[in-house]
């Protein structure tokens, strides 16, 4: 299951977690990035929920770690 961020305060919520237990607001859930940001266009990028590696450096996305695991 994706996790979830806090549009306000930035904490990142796992599993069921639907609002933030500091704020109350909605989660929103976190856009998949690479799984090893190790260059600025790596921390930068966004990518489709769909795709699987970092177009710049070649790891897995966030959302295809998960799905392994
Ligand atoms: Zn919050
Ligand atoms: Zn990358």
């Amino acid at each position: 299951m994706a996790n979830k961020i806090c549009p306000s305060c930035g904490r990142v919520f796992k599993g069921l977690a639907r609002f933030c237990s500091q704020c109350g607001i909605e989660l929103k859930k976190e856009p998949n990035k690479c799984s090893s940001p190790s260059t600025q266009l790596c921390r930068d990028a966004v990518f489709d929920e769909e795709d699987i590696f970092c177009r710049y450096c070649g790891a897995l996305t966030t959302f295809a770690k998960e799905r392994q695991m």
